[in-house]
């Protein structure tokens, strides 16, 4: 096989898909990677990068398309950075999506046990999936089907232009080449709002009419380096920030001016970045219009979203995400929560209007001084928010306080939580664990590592929040294996010592 030279073309079957998106194909025992393809389709692609046992080619020719091929919407698929999956039915998608967790979880996991009935769009294949061993020595875990998107475009909230010249000189802007500061033209990008075109055509007028130039990465110079553009879906207001390289935006009276003249603007500033750095946003903001925030809402609870603030960018896949987070748990009113890597709190506040106390713990102080914001505006008071790492503040805590907790929400960020944050989580028994991830494959070894740890899992399901890419987030109950022994253990505790022993929390 290893005849194939780089640029050479060869005939393969694509015959899986890679973590990431790509295809996969096999000549002679040498693995492919072939990007923009699907499984089963024949293609001709062209040799570019060769290790040993395994190379990446480019898609030459689909030869024969798989059934699930469909001819990507976006004219800039294949250059544009965004999305992995545009040559891939969403039926498809979602089947990849629940395929991945699925495989992660028993391979790293070693969950053998996972229940599928269905997937994703096959309702009634029953999948001979029920893994060795799993009736004798575990409970079965069940997997359920991924939570789909009713409409996989237009769901972004969000959306960062950078700005740029093209050769002759003109301003442009759009989205990077995958890897590269290149940026493809693209002013309307089908996983983003309607008015980001608009908004985009009024800045470039302006930027025309008053002779800014765009900046310029190399050489450091001109001044429009980014628009930041969100808005909420449920209020419909939308938000403008330019970044600029500078400390003044010429002519932005007239700027405010032709953005209000847009349905639902309701927020206008510049943000001031003159570091030479890959960070989009500078962290001083003048504000020209507006309170300096948005409004939307997730569920019932109200946030405000300024240019710097997290905020989930498809808000109505998130209601679904966090919505079965809250359901798995199943809280009464009276329990005790923590909610770690809180971010602006979206998980707590949600939390706590069916518990006791919710504490939660983020790194970032900008997010907790929103997490508290957002409390107060919502008249959330059984809420307290600590910032710092959660394998640092929840031991602290728990050396002090010797209380335990009922329910533990983790949502880490792709690395996963630290094995102290999981011993002090393994320590405070709570009765629920409820795990939400978006990377299976550390997932799947924290998980294991809790069910090593006298944590069994209950539940999993998938969630698409990010539709055309390979991303897919995943919530997972675990409950203590032998609860009950534990409380037949305390309840004895109490009889011996005539006290509550290291149980509910005063
Ligand atoms: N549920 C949150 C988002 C969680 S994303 C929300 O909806 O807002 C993961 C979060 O973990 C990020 O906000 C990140 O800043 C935070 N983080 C990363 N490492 C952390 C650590 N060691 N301890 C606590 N928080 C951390």
């Amino acid at each position: 096989m290893m005849d194939v030279k780089k640029n050479d073309r060869f005939t393969v079957v694509i015959e899986d898909i890679s973590q990431d998106g790509s295809g996969i194909g096999k000549l002679d025992g040498y693995i492919w990677f072939i990007k923009d393809t699907v499984t089963g389709d024949v293609v001709e692609a062209r040799a570019m990068k060769m290790k040993k046992s395994y190379g990446f080619a480019r898609l030459e020719k689909v030869v024969k398309p798989s059934p699930n091929r469909i001819e990507p919407v976006c004219p800039v698929a294949r250059q544009c950075g965004g999305c992995q999956l545009q040559a891939m039915s969403y039926q498809e998608q979602l089947r990849f999506k629940e395929n991945k967790v699925y495989n992660n979880l028993l391979r790293i996991g070693g969950f053998y046990n996972l229940r599928r009935a269905a997937q994703a769009g096959e309702a009634d294949r029953e999948e001979g999936n029920v893994g060795r061993g799993s009736a004798e020595d575990a409970k079965a875990i069940d997997f359920l089907p991924i939570m789909g998107m009713d409409n996989p475009w237009r769901y972004r909230n969000k959306a960062q232009f950078p700005f740029g010249e093209d050769r002759e000189g003109h301003v442009v802007t759009g989205f990077y080449a995958g890897r590269t500061h290149v940026i493809i033209p693209q002013e309307d990008c089908l996983l983003g709002v309607e008015e980001n075109r608009e908004i985009l055509a009024v800045i470039k007028e302006h930027m025309r009419q008053f002779q800014i130039p765009p900046y310029n990465e190399q050489k450091q110079e001109g001044l429009v380096r980014h628009a930041l553009i969100r808005k909420g879906f449920r209020t419909g207001e939308l938000m403008v920030c330019l970044v600029i390289n500078g400390r003044r935006l010429p002519g932005k009276e007239q700027l405010v001016e032709r953005l209000c003249r847009l349905k639902g603007m309701a927020s206008i500033s510049y943000s001031i970045n003159t570091e030479r750095n890959n960070v989009i946003m500078g962290k001083e903001i003048v504000n020209l219009y507006g309170p300096e925030y948005i409004t939307d809402y997730i569920g019932d609870i109200q946030y405000r979203i300024s240019p710097l603030s997290f905020y989930q960018v498809n808000p109505v896949q998130t209601e679904k995400l966090y919505g079965t987070a809250l359901e798995y748990a199943g809280l009464t009113g009276d329990e005790t929560v923590w909610d770690l890597y809180c971010g602006i709190g979206t998980i707590s506040l949600f939390l706590a209007e069916k518990a006791r106390k919710v504490y939660g713990v983020e790194i970032i102080p900008e997010a907790i001084r929103d997490a508290r914001e957002n409390a107060r505006i919502n008249g959330i008071e059984n809420v307290e928010f600590f910032v710092g790492k959660a394998e640092e503040v929840l031991p602290r805590w728990y050396e002090k306080n010797r209380s335990r907790a009922d329910v533990i929400v983790v949502d880490p960020p792709r690395k996963g939580c630290d094995p102290v944050c999981l011993d002090t989580i393994v320590q405070m028994q709570p009765e629920k664990v409820v795990y939400v991830s978006c990377d299976s494959a550390t997932l799947a070894r924290d998980l294991r590592y809790l069910c090593d740890r006298g944590f069994e899992v209950e539940k999993v399901r998938c969630c698409d929040m990010f539709g055309w890419t390979g991303h897919v987030e995943t919530v997972v109950l675990l409950t203590q294996k032998n609860s009950m022994s534990s409380s037949i253990y305390e309840r004895s505790r109490t009889l011996f010592t005539g006290q509550e022993g290291a149980g509910k929390q005063q």
